[in-house]
């Protein structure tokens, strides 16, 4: 029979480590732009994730993954591909589909109701991951790719730092901006949760112009 105490105790010893693979880089990324409003980024390995989906702006026609030379050495900053690795042409696009349907789920935690075709495209994008608990003798437990395929274990080190954050609870505060043409990745710290823009005084005082002119136009 198992006793309460002892597994309290046996609990308490539990290590929190990551479930992320070890090397990631999070700090530092090369992005499309600067972070607007002066908002932190999200923290731990799902700034990340944050960075990935900043690697273009489209507003500024910037982007950061538009070779598959220029996205293996992005990948290669954040930890994820060896320094000397190709991406080949479909894997690039993989990369980019991925990233903008992790775009959409974070324009889902802005609207704040489920949107079942953003959650299926991340689902679909991930689906190559071939995720699998590893354990190590020193007692961490990881997720990894059960995958040698350098490509697909940056997708599977991608799907567990999103495990990890929608574990821990950080995932649906990373929000991507409605704003016309924005959708930069930023973290909601407020209080209630409900950040809608990246900027207050960037997306947030143009969508209210917008509106103020929409209202003014006669009909
Ligand atoms: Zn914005």
């Amino acid at each position: 029979m198992s006793d309460g105490n002892g597994a309290e105790q046996a609990g308490a010893g539990l290590k929190t480590a990551g479930l992320q693979p070890a090397g990631l880089q999070t700090a530092g990324l090369p992005t499309a732009g600067r972070d607007p409003g002066g908002r932190a980024p999200a923290p731990g390995s799902l700034r990340l994730i944050q960075a990935l989906v900043n690697t273009s702006a489209i507003e500024f026609d910037r982007e950061l993954l538009g070779s598959t030379s220029a996205a293996a050495q992005w990948l290669a900053a954040a930890g994820l591909l060896p320094p000397s690795a190709q991406l080949a042409e479909p894997e690039l696009r993989a990369l980019i589909e991925l990233r903008e349907a992790i775009r959409d789920v974070l324009a889902a935690h802005n609207a704040g109701w489920p949107d079942h075709a953003a959650a299926s495209r991340l689902t679909m994008a991930l689906t190559c991951s071939r995720l699998a608990v590893t354990v190590d003798p020193a007692g961490d437990v990881r997720l990894t790719s059960a995958d040698h395929d350098p490509f697909t274990r940056v997708v599977g080190a991608i799907a567990a730092v999103i495990a990890e954050a929608a574990a821990t609870g950080t995932w649906s505060r990373l929000k991507s901006c409605p704003g016309h043409l924005c959708g930069w990745a930023f973290y909601d710290r407020s209080s209630a949760g409900r950040s809608r823009w990246c900027s207050m005084q960037l997306c947030g005082s143009r969508n209210k112009m917008r509106s103020y002119r929409d209202r003014s136009r006669p009909s």
